[in-house]
């Protein structure tokens, strides 16, 4: 107990990798065994019944990402979309949700062919500028929806301005973390009610896992998101939830590296690739950089150009390159490269799509922990194809 009152105090880095961890557990285990079982003989100290209600290694899981999120509770689910749908499934017809334009693609989904049909309306409006913030007090939403940076424009919100707008309309602002990951942005300490994580990406950071996380401080919120994970059957498995607790230990090293890879990415685009357009939080040329530096503590890994090509020039460049596999998802240690329009974005109608920016010619990269200069000459490389 002594021992735990020190959590606090502890640095990112150490609190990834002992917060959450209970080394006692009769065998002296370093590292905690994967929970296999489906359900728990009656009466036990953890008070654990059946796994879909709980699991000790989510109970680690949920411990460390409080922590690692500042928040006083963490939640975790089978993937980013289960929590996203853990939080809406709080809604009630009739309720409104005010979200930014340039959401991530399957959240977009989620409202427009799910909750839609259960009489949930979604407003959305550019809430990188302050003039909407008027939306917000104009329908006093039940939910107001961000991420920051968004995907694929990487447009960054300001956190702080948008919860005092939010609070001062009674609405719940919830914050999609999953760009930025823990270690670069706590959203909690800027004023949001619930961080939103899809695991899959930074946390676990190595592309072979799914999982979603909601950290709170409200214990109200927390009884919603515990009784969405066993009442909707949204829980993640026990060996998911362990890969994902490994790879969080490692986030805070990764993100550093992420981050300065994407940032000398970037600044070589800009500098030497002819794109009319070059994103990065960490960019002085980025529209919010100010903001950037004021709630991030580094870019992270996301790069997004646009290299004014064709589709077809655009399409025959990502898939030209050797060390940037064309998938969707990012966040992991090996560099990926993404077509919003025809992948991640597909399932938004066109015009929605170009309104905000996301044009054929517009590339979204995923930087990895690789040699930079191999990634840099690669690029190089497969634009001078094109061209
Ligand atoms: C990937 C992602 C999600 C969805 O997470 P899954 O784990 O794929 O279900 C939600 N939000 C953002 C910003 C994402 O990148």
């Amino acid at each position: 107990m002594e021992k735990k009152s020190k959590d606090k105090e502890a640095g990112f880095e150490t609190r990834a990798v002992h917060v959450g961890h209970d080394y006692v557990a009769g065998t002296g285990a370093v590292i905690p065994p994967v929970y296999l079982t489906s359900t728990f003989e009656y009466g036990n100290e953890g008070g654990f019944d059946y796994t879909r209600s709980g699991n000790p290694n989510f109970r680690m899981l949920q411990r460390t990402l409080a922590s690692l999120e500042t928040g006083k509770h963490a939640t975790v689910f089978g993937s980013g979309v289960a929590a996203i749908t853990a939080v809406v499934s709080t809604l009630k017809s009739g309720d409104m949700v005010v979200a930014e334009e340039n959401i991530y693609g399957c959240t977009f989904r989620l409202f427009a062919q799910v909750f839609e049909k259960f009489g949930i309306e979604v407003v959305y409006g550019d809430l990188s500028d302050t003039k909407n913030f008027a939306l917000i007090e104009k329908h006093r939403p039940a939910l107001v929806w961000i991420e920051s940076p968004t995907n694929p424009l990487l447009k960054v919100l300001d956190i702080q301005a948008i919860a005092d707008a939010t609070h001062a309309s009674d609405s719940v602002l919830v914050v999609d973390n999953t760009f930025a990951s823990s270690y670069l942005q706590r959203p909690l300490e800027l004023g949001a009610d619930l961080s939103l994580l899809s695991t899959t990406k930074y946390a676990n950071g190595h592309s072979d896992a799914l999982g979603g996380a909601v950290c709170t401080n409200s214990d109200v919120w927390q009884d919603k998101m515990i009784f969405a994970q066993k009442a909707l059957g949204l829980q993640p498995s026990p060996f998911d939830t362990w890969m994902i607790q490994r790879g969080v230990k490692t986030q805070a090293l990764r993100m550093e590296r992420h981050s300065e890879n994407a940032l000398a990415f970037a600044r070589f685009l800009e500098a030497e690739s002819n794109a009319q357009m070059v994103r990065y939080p960490f960019l002085e040329s980025h529209p919010q950089y100010e903001i950037a530096k004021r709630q991030m503590q580094g870019g992270s890994g996301i790069v997004t150009a646009d290299f004014g090509l064709d589709l077809e020039s655009t399409l025959s460049l990502v898939e030209s390159l050797r060390y940037f596999p064309k998938a969707e998802s990012l966040g992991g240690i090996e560099s990926l490269c993404c077509h919003p329009a025809s992948m991640t974005h597909a399932a938004v109608p066109k015009a929605t799509r170009e309104a905000v920016g996301i044009t054929d010619s517009l590339v979204r990269f995923s930087v990895g922990i690789e040699k930079v200069d191999d990634l840099i000459a690669d690029l190089r490389e497969g634009l001078a194809k094109v061209k």
